[in-house]
């Protein structure tokens, strides 16, 4: 499938070196699932403990999966060895299809793209890991958008199966075909989907979240949201949720559907995570959020 992929009628191109840019939560579980499965990609980042806390989240997973006799030993130091950390762009010209996972900022997303465009070879397909922000506001100044589109991983990406492949205006169908190849190679189930902010996945959750941040104005306790929310059935609650998201993160995207669906997505308030964003709780990852974490 890897090889032969068709999308439409479109044969995809095979993915045999990625890269990611970004090692956070995100970019460091892209890496890790695409080595797992045996595809070799670099992992990029600004900052060296960005990269450290990739390296190291790898190393985590691949110990757990020996623990559970679900890998040899010697197996993990082959996996890893797929994942090349880097804070530079030296050898990305042999690379076939980026993932972009940095911050969920616009400018800063639209000033990365157009970084690595002009790093790669020009039939590279470069995809956009972005939670909410539209694919063709993203191309707008890309020289190549036609090998430009989302690709929508879930945290964390190595347990969840979906990944929304967005198609944007002026996006090739092979560059489709490419990336749902890619992304089954990786395990996951791709699904393509259409642009506008929060594509279909974020569409549905983020006036969830809403619907939680008014209920925490009108004074609800979060923690007795996340466990109604459990009984409801729902894995985790919203609270939960938000800190596994990260804070930051959460905030942004919900800034980028705020100004995509102002009449839905709106607030006339301030929400808790908004103050908590302030205040530097980001979540899991900085330890505090909603929940403390050792
Ligand atoms: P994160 O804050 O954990 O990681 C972002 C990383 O990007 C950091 O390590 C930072 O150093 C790095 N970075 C910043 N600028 C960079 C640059 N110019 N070049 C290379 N690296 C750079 O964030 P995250 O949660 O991994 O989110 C990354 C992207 O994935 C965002 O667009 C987010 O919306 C999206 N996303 C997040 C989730 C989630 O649940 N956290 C889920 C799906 C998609």
């Amino acid at each position: 499938l890897k090889k032969k992929a068709k999308v439409y009628g479109k044969t995809a191109k095979p993915t045999k070196k990625a890269a990611v840019l970004g090692a956070g939560i995100m970019g460091g579980g892209i890496a890790y699932q695409s080595a797992l499965k045996g595809t070799p990609i670099m992992m990029k980042d600004i900052a060296e403990a960005g990269i450290e806390l990739g390296l190291s989240e790898a190393n985590k997973l691949l110990a757990k999966r020996v623990e559970k006799k679900r890998m040899k030993p010697l197996e993990m130091g082959d996996v890893l060895n797929r994942i090349r950390p880097t804070l530079s762009y030296a050898e990305f010209n042999d690379v076939d299809t980026v993932v972009e996972a940095v911050v969920e900022n616009p400018k800063v997303k639209k000033m990365v793209l157009a970084e690595l465009e002009d790093k790669v070879r020009e039939e590279t397909i470069i995809t956009s890991n972005t939670s909410t922000i539209s694919i063709d506001l993203l191309a707008a100044d890309l020289k190549r958008p036609e090998n430009f589109l989302g690709m929508h991983f879930f945290n964390p990406v190595h347990m969840m199966p979906l990944v929304e492949i967005i198609r944007g205006k002026k996006t090739s169908e092979e560059a489709v075909a490419t990336v749902v190849a890619y992304a089954t190679a990786m395990g996951k189930t791709p699904i393509v989907v259409n642009d506008c902010p929060g594509f279909l996945v974020n569409r549905v959750l983020f006036p969830y979240f809403a619907g939680f941040a008014g209920l925490l104005r009108d004074g609800a306790d979060f923690q007795a949201v996340d466990k109604v929310m459990e009984k409801f059935g729902f894995p985790m609650g919203p609270a939960y949720l938000l800190d596994v998201v990260g804070i930051d993160t959460g905030v942004h995207a919900n800034e980028v559907m705020a100004e995509g669906f102002p009449d839905r997505m709106k607030a006339d308030f301030k929400s808790a995570m908004e103050v908590m964003y302030e205040n530097k709780r980001y979540g899991q990852k900085n330890g505090v959020g909603f929940y403390k974490y050792e």
